[in-house]
């Protein structure tokens, strides 16, 4: 194999395939890299079938990148190879054995949503006032248990206060409820896992046997789960290659523990530690800036980072006077560069919150610039796509209440709140499921003809069990649409609304095609969509398409655009309120900060607005923390504002530009502009030479002038 393309100690790590190995490096060092040429590698140069090398990767997307970058790299057959996320690599070993620690087979992985409802429904039994106590603390609070691998039990021992008690009490309830649903959080995926481990060492010894070579990316962001996990498969053959970068740790929020990587090479006394020092991925100007940033953070190692990609140009700075001006501006420079030759899809828009993304995708909609949003409301949020699935769900694993009570009376069949009371009733004092309580409706208090509209949606479900057998999934969806009167339903309403859910329900099915293309009909087809569904990850809907992307800085860890736009430098957002209070958090969100920088290859563009309207309030804002981090010298500024006047002024010295002094300017006149065309005022700010004026122009899109000196005319 051909290693002339990587450094010496790019080389050394990937042909060190013995014992555990760490590589610890700074962003775009060519970790990621380094990982794809050591399977091949193994797989090439060592003879180890594809079989016996495991890749873990954080999000599914880069899953699939890893698993391409291989394939190009040798001409083997890698399709059966475990590369893949922690939670994709549990659910199919769960899906084998759980069933040995008590779980169904066909389990039901949970949404955040699904995983609310839940907890909501558990606070109204003990009767807890969910405006006192916030449905996400115990969530928050579940989640950080299981990640710690502390059980209800254990949870419930380690109580003091009584705030404790509440909190081990819901979440004992709410793992009853779970293990009740056959429904299995994400968490639960990695704790189930290792909970089967133990118990089950003859499974753990069968994944040892298999998994002889490991790999692990993004090692910084593991939580202590996940560590176990790992460290469990390992023990065996010791061959573990981690790598990592502990500047770009950002998931403590969710139980990551930077100590994971820290401690390797005390967890592995023989292991080997290579380091990095060449960034092959951003210009000088760019690197350094971040390495500026993030040397400002104590809790660190030192390491050099250094670039031979060339200085580049200069960080761009946009300083807006409100966040509808931070969106225009920032489509302007889009398009400026993509004049330059960038391609859209060469660029990224980042921000801390989602709810920032609002104000910029405004402006990318009013200049109709194409764009992919990653996260945010997703397609699988709405109400239909839930719906069809929660069908699915029941179709797969009937003992689904969470499922069942979404679709139980959708669409309306005349099952009241009282009947699926009753039904819940009668299952909870059996300890059986709404499903087989509803076998028993006639029994049970439920009027006659209820009971029968019950057994009508039992047989349906029924027979749709016995369809799936045979079905593809997108033919299944058909039949579930068809036989529950769901599209009825829909084409009976007759709304714009219910069109277009129709249109949404088309549109799933783009999705299931694609997956019935990549698999045979078999007992595991539903399972398998129904838990790559539940895995899609926010990374994972970037496309090929020539788009602009925009997601928050979490979702970009690991990816890499020549240019990237990063929006809202400002104290209170980033770094967020949350995180100034404490060094510790305001360190995290610096390491966030350096994972925004070093996405970006050859571009690099800031901004703030000096005026941010969020959740409705206006406030004047400070400039970001981090940005004053940032040497001067790197930086160059674009205000609109100034650059206004500047062209105002030249202007003026040739006698080409029109004074408009005595002329008045109001909201709704029509104007036109001998550069951007005709115009339509949309605001008119301060007065006298510093008047401003906000124009909509049809053929460029809006912009700000100056009302005295802007070269424009009434129309
Ligand atoms: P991050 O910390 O952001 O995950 P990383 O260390 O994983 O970064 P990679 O994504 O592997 O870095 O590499 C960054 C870029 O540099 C990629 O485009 C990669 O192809 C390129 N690269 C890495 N090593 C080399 C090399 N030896 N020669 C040329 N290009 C390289
Ligand atoms: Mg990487």
């Amino acid at each position: 194999m051909d290693l002339s393309m990587m450094n010496k100690e790019q080389k050394e790590a990937i042909v060190t395939t013995e014992g555990p190995l760490i590589v610890m490096a700074g962003a775009g060092s060519g970790k990621t890299r380094v990982l794809t040429h050591r399977i091949a590698y193994l797989l090439e140069e060592k003879d180890i079938p594809s079989y016996n090398i495991l890749a873990i990767t954080f999000t599914n997307k880069a899953a699939k990148e890893m698993r391409e970058r291989v394939d190009m790299l040798i001409k083997e057959d890698t399709s059966h190879m475990w590369i893949s996320t922690f939670h994709a690599m549990c659910v199919r070993i769960l899906r084998r054995d759980i069933d040995k620690i008590g779980y169904d087979r066909s389990f039901s992985i949970l949404d955040t949503t699904d995983q609310l409802s839940v907890v909501r429904d558990v606070l109204k039994k003990r009767n807890i006032d969910v405006k006192r106590y916030p449905p996400r603390q115990f969530l928050n609070y579940i989640s950080n248990n299981k990640n710690e691998l502390i059980t209800v039990k254990e949870a419930r021992d380690l109580t003091t206060t009584y705030i404790d008690e509440l909190m081990a009490n819901v979440y004992h309830d709410y793992q009853e409820m779970l293990f009740k649903n056959s429904a299995l959080d994400f968490d639960d995926l990695i704790m189930l896992t290792i909970e089967l481990f133990e118990k089950h060492k003859d499974v753990l010894s069968y994944y040892q046997n298999k998994f002889q070579y490991i790999h692990v990316d993004e090692y910084q962001d593991t939580n202590h789960a996940q560590y176990k996990l790992v460290k469990m498969l390992a023990e065996q053959f010791r061959n573990i290659c981690v790598v990592g970068d502990s500047d770009q740790s950002i998931y403590k929020f969710r139980g990551a523990d930077i100590s994971n990587i820290l401690n390797f090479e005390e967890d592995y006394k023989d292991a080997k530690v290579v380091m990095l020092e060449e960034n092959y991925r951003s210009r000088e100007i760019i690197l350094d800036a971040a390495n500026k940033v993030i040397e400002n953070n104590t809790e660190r190692k030192p390491k050099i980072l250094r670039t031979s990609r060339g200085r580049g140009e200069k960080i761009m700075m946009i300083n807006a006077d409100n966040e509808r001006e931070e969106g225009t501006e920032i489509v302007s420079q889009m398009q400026k560069l993509n004049q330059e030759g960038f391609k859209y899809r060469d660029m990224a828009v980042l921000y801390r919150a989602n709810s920032q993304s609002r104000a910029i995708e405004d402006a990318l909609v009013k200049s109709s610039m194409p764009y992919n949003m990653v996260g945010g409301m997703k397609f699988y949020q709405r109400a239909e796509i839930k719906d069809l699935m929660s069908y699915m769900k029941v179709v797969l694993n009937p003992f689904d209440d969470i499922a069942m009570v979404r679709i139980i009376n959708t669409p309306k069949r005349g099952i009241g709140v009282k009947t699926i009371e009753t039904l819940e009733n009668h299952a909870v004092t059996l300890g059986t499921s709404i499903y087989d309580a509803m076998k028993e409706a006639d029994f049970i208090g439920i009027p006659k003809g209820t009971a029968n509209k019950l057994a009508v949606l039992l047989s349906t479900i029924d027979k749709l069990k016995d369809k799936a057998k045979y079905m593809s999934v997108t033919e299944l969806v058909d039949e579930i649409l068809h036989d529950t009167g769901y599209l009825e339903m829909l084409i009976r309403e007759n709304t714009l609304e219910s069109t277009s859910r129709i249109e949404n329900l088309e549109e799933f099915k783009t999705v299931t095609k694609e997956f019935d293309e990549a698999n045979e009909i078999s007992d595991d087809l539903l399972f398998d969509f129904l838990s790559d569904m539940a895995l899609v990850s926010d990374q994972d809907n970037i496309d090929s398409e020539d788009r602009v992307t925009l997601m928050t800085i979490h979702a970009s860890k690991g990816l890499e655009f020549k240019v990237v736009f990063l929006v809202g430098l400002e104290d209170g957002l980033f770094p967020s309120s949350r995180s100034m209070d404490t060094d510790e958090e305001m360190e995290e969100e610096r390491r966030l900060m350096y994972v925004a920088l070093t996405r970006a290859e050859d571009r690099l563009i800031l901004s703030r607005a000096k005026l941010r309207t969020i959740y409705g309030r206006t406030n004047y804002t400070q400039e970001s923390t981090f940005l004053k981090e940032i040497p001067e010298e790197l930086l160059e500024y674009n205000s609109p504002f100034k650059r206004e006047m500047k062209s105002g002024s030249k202007r003026r010295a040739t006698r080409t530009y029109t004074n408009n002094e005595g002329v008045s300017f109001k909201v709704g006149d029509k104007v036109t502009h001998p550069k951007f065309g005709d115009g339509l005022i949309t605001q008119v700010k301060g007065s006298g030479d510093s008047e401003e004026l906000d124009i909509i122009f049809q053929a460029v899109g809006p912009k700000r002038l100056l009302a005295n000196f802007a070269p424009i005319k009434k129309k």
